[in-house]
């Protein structure tokens, strides 16, 4: 009877003891559980993947079958042993019961299950089991596994197990190319005992191979992947979390080696707040080396759409967190699930005191796999952070598949051992009573490598360092949908990170100057309350609505806090300023600041309120010399009120300048009206918008004589978007296929009709599918950048909406700004994974550059791109339905912007431009003139000195609050040089966490510093 190692020979002797059990099940709809057995059942067909699936929509299904127990499986006998039934459901809940009694319950994410139906088997016996399924809101339910599996006891031989193993070892001979071994197996089933010393004899012939692969050793690590919101709410994350705890560390009581990992701050923080007994006891295992915590994070975010201060934070409260509750700072960052990051993150990493990065989210990739499982992944300044491609997440113990990932890696990375994350997740859940006494049985096995519980941090200490290294983004082929969906979250996202920026450095600056408190708690309340909603189904618009309508009210409170903040700021700052006398007796003085760090020149925006009810006609405004500048008077209504636009030259960095406006009763009035209709023109551009389609048919920069559209730009393009089942996730990858038709326009027409205006406007409406767009095409005067400000009320379903640039522009890579730099990427995709790039995302501006030319389009919060050599398309809006039917509908307002250049987009300082689009100089008009100011009417607080370094923060430190704490990045990659003019000092350089850094003057190509500062003592009162 020699044999040879075969799939069949190893079916053979799996089918002694387990059996399918998918067709037996009878189905009926919903009834109660006392019920079943006076329902009818019909049998439903299997579809071609083997399941049982029913409609969607949270339909309830019984299915029911009676197992009368059998003396024999293809001639095995079968009395004594254990059955277990073994599950695996897609459904939102499931419940198992036997003969009656319910024992087991689960949902979309704790899918599976392996349940007792008799721990000893007598032939005859007969077992009623009914299984309660409830079909997903989203998708169709399904009952795709249903096998009955007799298993002997533990301590004695069983053909199942042995037929696992012997698929372990034919996995391993496979895996590195060994020669067969002869096998010899006396099929003699029908008597137990005999056929058992058959089977030993078997295992002892494969003894030899027992050494090689016991020098491997396959570390296990327990996991829970718990989402902050997702098909749930928030209140839910935190019931989830508290059973996940709670039952890890009973488990780990039975099971005292079981090592567990789990992330986020932030929910340790509600368990520590709302659950103090369990919270001590998270503490106790962490102190005993058994309780892992990872993550380094706040929570564990999108990294694609956050910007740098963002990243920052989260690794700043993050970290500090972990060091005063639990000892240490996170050494492991944890980012299993996230939907791609961007080039940076190893640096930022690094600078927060993490040595490794874990994701294994590329394994979802569509296209390509990505290359390396242990990798050295290198950020544009050089920084490098070893990088590991984990074992998928959600897992259980499952031997077979278990082995073929070890091979795999051996195999890759030449490293003889693996970590395998196990534990129900998504919903929380972990570790369960089953795999760990399944990992128990297989410990014994002599054809099984080694199995060792690990921490993360222990696990890839003990690896060698990698030799390859990824230079590169780490981009997620799949979820390319999530640039775009919901649309609100990206706005408010952005909105919050600029405001959260502006309140604190004018408190900063306030505090340092007036001494008035920081507001300290608010600011680190607001931030936080922004890091959470950054959380990776969050931001990204991929959970169930009522996620969005909570989400959005923290959104709000971030926002007005940090208003009130700011404005408190402002006019603290203002009344410590001294003014020269007024250059009328009932002048206003007002103050106009700047947060960027460089001098700025461009519209201003200021409310004229007549409090004193004068009899004035209108309002002139003037400089401190007392000169009138250029204006425009873009409202004025009843109650006193009008809204005054004027040109303002020269804002110091950082800095603030003082105005007066004065009531004047000569009514400034337009000149001529010469223009085209449909033109508008300054001394830099001039745009003709086409009177029959509403879209830009020219766009001429005059100073370098170049016409940058091809053909008509600004051109919707609607197309039909399936989504790719993850609806909310996923653009249809074969969207351009399903072109829809164009839009069509309703109406155009000129706003301001005179040339000496500041600001000309012509408003377009067009409709395309159900939805109506409005555009107002803007131009300032002394601008270069053509604004184009949007509204839609947004009807449409699995529609996709670009809007598509043809460009007289030949580029053969487009430049996109990430979190505190910016990528390349090729617009001649050539390999596999560069035509995987199809859609891209940008921060805040994507260039497109030729050899003498270029144009960067400035986007509020539309962070979805395409780009060929002479086109950049930007997405404005999708229309998922999964998991929110209500995704996008309404109304949505944004702005983005074409800023055509001469050179590249470093020669034409792109970055600043795309800051001062979203950013606009704040001006804040003072009830009185302040007597005892101090402060010169015109100043600059801190100068970077710099073409290339971009202010990222400026905060009061976390320790000291006499001392503040200056963030920033060189965004060129070009060496840097701050020098600090201004009324602060660098006391030393600080990593991310605030702790002291060793660092040369010299800033590196790409590099993100952070300096402690203080007040300058010295400090001379200078007008800049
Ligand atoms: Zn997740």
């Amino acid at each position: 009877m020699t044999d040879v190692l075969t799939a069949s020979f190893i079916e053979r002797l799996r089918n002694l003891v387990q059996a399918d059990a998918i067709e037996g099940w009878g189905v009926c709809e919903d009834c109660a559980v006392e019920d079943i057995s006076t329902q009818s059942f019909t049998k439903i067909e299997l579809n071609e993947k083997c399941y049982l699936v029913w409609e969607k929509g949270r339909k309830v299904r019984w299915f029911y079958q009676e197992f009368v127990l059998p003396e024999a499986l293809n001639e095995y006998p079968l009395a004594g042993l254990t059955l277990r039934l073994a599950l695996t459901w897609w459904a939102e809940l499931a419940e198992v019961y036997i003969n009656g009694r319910k024992v087991q319950e689960g949902d979309l994410f704790d899918h599976s299950c392996r349940v007792v139906l008799s721990s000893n088997v007598v032939p005859g016996e007969k077992v009623a089991v009914a299984i309660r399924l409830v079909s997903p809101g989203h998708d169709i339910g399904g009952l795709m596994r249903s096998r009955l599996i007799y298993e002997s006891d533990y301590n004695e031989i069983d053909p199942g197990f042995v037929a696992d193993e012997l698929e372990v070892i034919q996995g391993y001979i496979d895996a590195f190319e060994l020669d067969q071994p002869e096998i010899n197996l006396d099929w003699k089933v029908d008597d137990r005992q005999y056929f058992h010393q058959s089977l030993e004899a078997l295992r002892t012939s494969l003894l030899p191979l027992s050494s090689q692969i016991k020098q491997h050793t396959i570390f296990l690590l327990g996991h829970a992947h718990l989402d902050m919101a997702w098909l749930w709410d928030v209140e839910e994350t935190w019931r989830a979390a508290e059973r996940t705890f709670v039952s890890v560390l009973h488990l780990q009581k039975d099971f005292p080696e079981l090592t567990f990992c789990h992330t986020t701050p932030a929910l340790y923080e509600w368990i520590e707040q709302n659950r103090p007994e369990i919270f001590a006891q998270i503490q106790a295992q962490v102190k005993a080396g058994k309780w892992e915590i990872v993550g380094g994070m706040w929570v564990e975010p999108e990294m694609n759409l956050i910007n740098a201060e963002s990243i920052a934070r989260h690794l700043l409260y993050g970290q500090r967190y972990c060091q005063e509750k639990f000892g240490e700072i996170c050494r492991v960052a944890w980012l299993p699930d996230t939907f791609g990051f961007n080039w940076q993150t190893p640096q930022f990493l690094k600078l927060a005191g993490i040595d490794y990065f874990v994701t294994q989210k590329l394994r979802w990739n569509d296209t390509t796999q990505f290359p390396y499982e242990w990798f050295n992944w290198q950020a544009p300044d050089g920084s490098q952070v070893k990088s590991l491609m984990s074992s998928p997440i959600g897992e259980g113990i499952e031997p077979i598949k278990m082995a073929k990932f070890a091979w795999d890696w051996v195999r890759k990375t030449g490293q003889p051992n693996a970590l395998w994350l196990f534990g129900v997740g998504d919903h929380g859940g972990g570790p369960t009573r089953d795999m760990l006494e399944i990992a128990e049985r297989w410990k014994r096995s002599p054809f099984f490598p080694k199995l060792e519980f690990t921490t993360a941090f222990n696990y890839l200490e003990s690896l060698e360092s990698p030799k390859d290294i990824w230079n590169d983004e780490l981009y997620l082929e799949f979820h390319r949908g999530c640039y775009t969906t919901h649309g609100d979250q990206k706005k408010l996202n952005r909105r919050c990170e600029g405001l959260l920026h502006q309140a604190e450095l004018w408190a900063s600056l306030a505090s340092s100057i007036a001494k008035v408190d920081y507001s300290k708690s608010i600011l680190e309340s607001a931030r936080k309350k922004a890091l959470f909603n950054q959380f990776h189904d969050i931001l990204p618009g991929t959970s169930i609505n009522p996620v969005f309508r909570d989400a959005n009210e923290e959104w709000f409170d971030v926002q007005d806090m940090s208003i009130d903040i700011q404005y408190k700021s402002l006019e603290t700052i203002a009344k410590q300023i001294k003014f020269p006398s007024p250059p009328h007796p009932h002048a206003e003085a007002f103050i106009v600041f700047n947060s960027s760090n460089w001098e700025r020149s461009h519209l201003c925006r200021i409310q004229a309120r007549n409090r004193l009810n004068l009899e004035c006609k209108s309002w002139r405004v003037y400089n401190l010399s007392g000169q009138p500048l250029k204006q425009q008077i873009c409202s004025s209504n009843t109650d006193n009120h009008s809204v005054v636009l004027f040109y303002t030259d020269q804002i110091p960095a950082i800095g603030y300048c003082c105005f007066w406006l004065c009531p004047t009763d000569s009514i400034v009035t337009a000149s001529k009206a010469t223009l085209e209709p449909f033109t508008l023109e300054n001394e830099y551009l001039r745009i003709d918008v086409d009177p029959e389609t509403g879209e830009l048919k020219s766009l001429f920069d005059k100073v370098s004589q170049f016409q940058l559209l091809r053909s008509n730009g600004n051109q919707i393009q609607a197309f039909k978007d399936f989504g790719q089942y993850w609806d909310a996730w996923n653009i249809d990858p074969n969207y351009e296929k399903s072109q829809l038709p164009g839009a069509k326009l309703s109406q155009i027409s000129r706003v301001e009709k005179f040339e000496d205006l500041l600001c000309q406007r012509i408003f377009v409406e067009q409709t395309i599918e159900n939805s109506t767009f409005h555009f107002t095409y803007v131009l300032e005067e002394n601008s270069s950048t053509l604004k184009i400000e949007t509204s839609v009320n947004w009807k449409d379903r699995h529609t996709l909406i670009k809007v598509i640039f043809p460009l007289n522009i030949e580029a053969g890579f487009t430049t996109s700004e990430i979190s505190a730099g910016a990528i390349d990427r090729t617009t001649v995709p050539k390999t596999e994974s560069e035509k995987a790039k199809w859609e891209v995302s940008a921060l805040g501006w994507a260039d497109l550059s030729g050899k003498n030319y270029g144009v960067s389009i400035l986007s509020e919060y539309k962070h979805g791109y395409d780009c060929k050599p002479n086109q950049i398309r930007l997405t404005l809006l999708r229309g998922s339905e999964f998991p929110d039917p209500e995704a996008d509908l309404g109304q949505h307002t944004f702005s983005y912007a074409i800023y055509p250049h001469a050179g590249n987009w470093k020669e034409a300082q792109t970055v600043r431009k795309a800051e001062e689009f979203c950013n606009p100089l704040q001006a804040i008009v003072l009830d009185r003139i302040p007597e005892n100011g101090t402060l010169p009417p015109v100043h600059s607080f801190l100068d970077l000195q710099s073409d290339n370094l971009v202010l990222s923060s400026l905060k009061q430190s976390e320790d000291n609050p006499d001392e503040y704490i200056l963030r920033c990045y060189e965004c060129h990659g070009k060496p840097a040089q701050l020098n600090l003019k201004g009324d602060f000092e660098i006391v030393e350089a600080f990593d991310l966490l605030e702790r002291p850094l060793q660092v040369p003057d010299r800033i590196r190509p790409w590099e993100i510093r952070t300096y402690k500062i203080k007040k300058r003592q010295d400090q001379k009162e200078g007008i800049i």
